[in-house]
């Protein structure tokens, strides 16, 4: 008997006071089955100092627990100090300071790692907009730090950053070489759809699941992961993708001959299990 083909999103953010556990539920309605559930800034929880990230990724955390109890879901997740914080942080603190918090904010991260309540250190990395060489250079000390921790951890690491050229590939894969980090344990969510070795260096492309994305992705094979982003933002309805669009896509694609079967379970299980050292149901 045909096994079930399972749906992995690789990105999605969830809030108790938005959808939250709904979305996850029409993910699970329409076929999804496992989710990368991926912490965001919260509101009600202002990073001003590096131990505040505790009752985020606790809100998070509890997200996570919350899904399990309402669906039949593999939820995994995600810890990690968000990228773009580091510009209120350096307000607030200073540069070195906005430095000392994120690290702050990847030991507690790695806390969890250890506890198996995590399996990926993410999403970290740099604004995905211009920034100053000042802070570029801090995000990067920030994104080592992440690696090497990961690297000791045995766990994955997920990178928030501009849209990728095979340039700025080759810069991530450099400080994973730098710290022995494994590339093919390196994500980079939301990414161009560069599948080629040659253009990723052995990173993961994580790609949002929009068509003119995947039929170029598959160019390069099929090693990649799909993701929504899902941001469940009441201010900002529409601003990424759905929470049914990874498996209502998969499915549309497959019917259509976009995707092929096997390259179905690479992306949604192969790919995933071996960067996470997770297994997919
Ligand atoms: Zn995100």
């Amino acid at each position: 008997m045909a096994r079930r083909l399972p749906i992995f999103d690789n990105h999605m953010h969830l809030r108790a006071e938005f959808k939250g556990v709904e979305a996850a539920k029409a993910f699970e309605k329409v076929g999804g089955t496992a989710i990368m559930l991926t912490h965001t800034p919260y509101d009600d929880v202002p990073i001003s100092h590096g131990s505040d990230y505790e009752r985020a990724y606790r809100k998070t955390l509890q997200m996570a627990e919350a899904v399990r109890a309402a669906t039949s879901l593999q939820v995994f997740v995600a810890l990690g100090p968000y990228p773009v914080e580091c510009m209120h942080l350096k307000e607030v603190v200073g540069l070195e300071g906005a430095v000392e918090a994120m690290r702050q904010g990847i030991d507690l991260a790695a806390r969890y790692v250890a506890l198996g309540k995590a399996v990926a250190l993410g999403e970290v990395g740099r604004p995905h907009f211009p920034v100053g060489p000042d802070l570029v250079h801090a995000c990067n000390d920030v994104i080592e730090y992440t690696m090497a921790t990961a690297k000791r951890l045995g766990c994955a690491v997920i990178l928030h950053t501009e849209d990728p050229t095979p340039e700025i590939f080759g810069e991530f894969a450099a400080m994973a070489e730098k710290v022995g980090l494994d590339k093919n344990r390196v994500v980079k969510h939301h990414s161009t759809p560069l599948t080629r070795p040659e253009e990723n260096h052995g990173l993961v492309p994580s790609i949002l699941a929009k068509e003119e994305l995947v039929v170029e992705a598959l160019k390069g094979g099929s090693r990649f992961m799909l993701e929504t982003d899902y941001i469940d933002d009441p201010d900002r309805p529409g601003a990424v993708l759905g929470p049914a669009t990874v498996p209502r896509k998969t499915r549309a694609w497959l019917e259509r001959g976009v995707l092929t079967e096997e390259h179905a379970w690479t992306i949604h299980r192969e790919t995933p299990e071996r960067t996470y050292r997770i297994q997919i149901e």
